[in-house]
């Protein structure tokens, strides 16, 4: 089967078609707009190879000594290894509480594309790996319909990187206290990836990577080239969501065509 059946098949498993064209010319049509830059400083107990706070140092060692980097300072500096073991060992935020494994994020560290989910479920707190079961398969599917795979051209991370659940068990967003934690490790990836194009897959993704009121629905977000730094950002359905709103899913592949549109015009 040819690349360009594949893809029909995938297409037609979405509910949505044709296949994507390029438009002619620029983004036309589309809406380029400013972000406000997600960022701040999170002040905490240091991960491994973190240098420690400056109070932590001796007041009697003699000067001149290396001013001591903050915690997000020094992860922004982290290399890829650094950086997931800091991860792995993490205890920012009271998420480190329930995991049973993190979910550090998977496929090409050097891919043109970054999708960005919420956090991890049940299935991904086991398997330590981001949208597995029915989720992950709809997106491995989205992914395909793009001429994408996991693992190959594209890069899959969350918000926050360790399973936020409630008092009953059950998966909930995380809170904005723990995703200010949990930022400066997928900011940090972003800038050792250096994608061309985040696809944001749901809210807490799109209000956290964008900085946008949390009041602000999807739907308000959709249509629109938005900015992460310099890096167009698109906003789409989580494909969790798209499992429940199956109608919803013409609109998906909408925002995927944007995305491609955006990823063409960095060309
Ligand atoms: Fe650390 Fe992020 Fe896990 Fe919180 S969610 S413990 S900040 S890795």
């Amino acid at each position: 089967m040819s690349d360009l059946a594949r893809r029909a098949v995938f297409l037609e498993e979405m509910g949505v078609g044709p296949l994507w064209v390029r438009r002619a010319g620029t983004a036309a049509g589309s809406t380029v707009a400013a972000a406000d830059e997600a960022g701040g400083q999170v002040m905490a107990e240091a991960p491994p190879g973190v240098a420690a706070p400056a109070a932590a140092v001796s007041q009697q060692a003699a000067a001149p000594v290396a001013v001591p980097l903050s915690v997000d300072a020094a992860i922004s500096e982290m290399d890829w290894d650094r950086l997931q073991q800091a991860v792995a060992e993490c205890t920012r935020c009271g998420l480190c509480e329930g995991r049973h494994r993190t979910v550090f994020g998977v496929g090409n560290r050097n891919a043109q594309w970054l999708f960005v989910g919420e956090g991890p479920g049940r299935n991904e707190d086991q398997r330590g790996e981001p949208f597995v079961g029915p989720a992950g398969k709809l997106l491995d599917n989205m992914l395909a319909a793009m001429g994408l795979k996991r693992g190959e051209n594209a890069y899959i991370a969350n918000i926050v990187k360790c399973r936020p659940t409630d008092d009953n068990g059950r998966d909930r967003p995380p809170s904005p206290e723990e995703v200010a934690a949990c930022m400066p490790y997928l900011e940090r990836q972003i800038a050792l990836i250096r994608p061309q194009v985040i696809v944001a897959l749901g809210k807490t993704a799109a209000l956290s990577l964008l900085g946008r009121d949390p009041d602000t629905p999807v739907s308000r977000l959709r249509g629109t080239v938005h900015r992460y730094r310099e890096l167009p950002l698109i906003v789409t359905y989580h494909p969790a969501y798209l499992l429940r709103n199956m109608a919803d899913k013409k609109k998906a592949w909408a925002d995927l065509c944007l995305a491609m549109n955006a990823h063409a015009d960095t060309a």
